[in-house]
């Protein structure tokens, strides 16, 4: 019996899904009667969802999505915690189960690049002809990513395609390698550089979480902490050393601690200090600290007053 009472699960399938709205509602019943909190999107592809229970509600769960013939072969991921990852439990009918926005979308059943499993992945990565390509967005590779890996300049997955094409010769006669946080992004994303014309194109099958937990690969030449889109944040990912790569918004130091800019019109993931976090309050910008929807003073239930109390008495504590 380990100290775990929980597990969070991450899932996915393209699979063709009739009716997803019907699905959702039922599904949705279905989670809410386990006890599961989560979020689920459902489309006419397929599903993409990550909920948590306890590890008999995660089970059940398991066990009758098995049951379900479209979703018998269903790989999850499975990470042990000591509670909830999740407030609520959502299920939603979506167009796509992943934003690619693509006029004639792909259907990764008929068209994806090459799978490679972890241990593979490791070796291939380290060839000389291969470039790397994080297919996540940017503040999911600040916080870590693969050692060397390309860092493209998008803060959301749809405009992952323009920026291929803007930056062609970066992968021109290159192989390329993607991987995402647990591989439904790939599958759409690597059958997309294949329609374009880049024929040695390759992904990490079951992404990163996958990775990280292999018994070969062991999370190797991956800096940092994995992004996950659950109340933990980062998960690690290496196991045999750990090199942090995140640096604080504010003074650059390593951090790997994100919080969210107190201006709800910003809202931007920033890495921060706790330290830094009360001096710059939260704040990603003068501008938004001096936003007048700024939520720092409401959300801590500090006055100015105190606050500049606070921030005194830590700057003549470092003094
Ligand atoms: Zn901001």
């Amino acid at each position: 019996m380990g100290k775990f009472t929980h597990r969070v699960l991450l899932y996915y399938k393209y699979v063709p899904i009739e009716d997803p709205e019907t699905f959702a509602a039922e599904h949705l019943a279905f989670c809410r009667e386990l006890g599961l909190k989560g979020r689920i999107l459902v489309g006419e592809e397929g599903i993409n969802g990550t909920c948590s229970g306890t590890i008999e509600q995660t089970q059940k769960y398991m066990d009758a999505m098995h049951a379900d013939k479209r979703f018998s072969d269903l790989v999850f991921k499975v990470d042990e915690t000591e509670g909830h990852a999740f407030r609520k439990m959502h299920v939603r009918a979506r167009k796509e189960i992943v934003n690619l926005s693509l006029e004639e979308d792909i259907d990764p059943n008929e068209l994806t690049g090459e799978y490679l499993e972890p241990a593979e992945f490791l070796e291939a990565m380290q060839d000389e002809n291969t470039v790397v390509l994080d297919a996540r967005n940017d503040y999911e590779y600040d916080l870590g990513h693969f050692r060397g890996a390309i860092r493209p300049e998008v803060e959301t997955f749809r405009d992952l395609p323009d920026w291929v094409q803007e930056n062609r010769e970066m992968f021109e006669g290159k192989r390329i390698l993607a991987y995402c946080t647990g591989g439904i992004r790939c599958e759409k994303f690597t059958g997309w550089l294949k329609r374009e014309g880049f024929e040695d194109v390759g992904h990490l099958h079951g992404g990163i979480v996958t990775y990280g937990k292999d018994p070969v690969a062991k999370g190797q030449l991956w800096d940092g902490q994995c992004y996950v889109f659950d109340e933990r944040i980062a998960v690690p990912v290496n196991q045999v050393e750990h090199v942090v790569v995140g640096r604080d918004h504010f003074d650059g130091t390593p951090c790997e601690r994100y919080v969210n800019c107190a201006n709800p019109e910003c809202n931007k993931k920033i890495l921060s200090s706790e330290e830094n976090e009360l001096i710059h309050r939260r704040s990603c910008s003068d501008e938004c600290r001096e936003h007048p929807r700024n939520r720092y003073f409401l959300e801590t239930g500090m006055t100015e007053e105190e606050w500049r109390q606070k921030v005194d008495e830590l700057t003549a504590s470092k003094n």
